[in-house]
Order: C-alpha cells, then structure tokens, then sequence
C-alpha cells in the first residue's frame, strides 16, 4: 500500500503524522510532508486507513494500485 499527499490541501492539523509517523513527518510549520515514497510499512495498513480518515481536508490518498506495482 501506498500514499499520496496533497500538500496544497493540507491545513497542519498532524493527524497523519501522529497515526503514522514512518510515512509522514510534519514541517516547522505543522504541515505534512511524505518521508521517502510514501510506501506504508507491511502491517500498518490499518493506520495509513485511518490518516486517511481522520485528514481533515482529505489530503491523502491511496495511491493507483497501477501506480503502486510500478506502472503508469
Ligand atoms: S492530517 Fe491532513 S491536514 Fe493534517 S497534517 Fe496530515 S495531511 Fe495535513
């Protein structure tokens, strides 16, 4: 599984930071950036779920699963 940030859309409340720091880091600011590719460590799927959920502004998403198994 994999996650896609929209940084425009992103308002800094952290909920995906605090859900699920291996994927996303917060600026100094309090926005959202992806560490590396966004790739959601096996087992935590649960968590990149409820990011996604609890994103305000639905920022996040599931990556393409097109996308995720390299194609484009
Ligand atoms: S939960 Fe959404 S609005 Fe909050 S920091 Fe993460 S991406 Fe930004």
């Amino acid at each position: 599984m994999k996650l896609s940030l929209n940084a425009e859309l992103c308002e800094g409340f952290g909920a995906c930071a605090r859900h699920l720091p291996e994927v996303f880091t917060l600026d100094e600011w309090g926005y959202a950036e992806l560490r590396g590719d966004g790739v959601v460590p096996e087992g935590k799927e649960h968590l990149a779920r409820r990011a996604m959920d609890d994103c305000p502004v639905l920022a996040i998403a599931a990556a393409a699963a097109a996308e995720e198994r390299g194609h484009s």
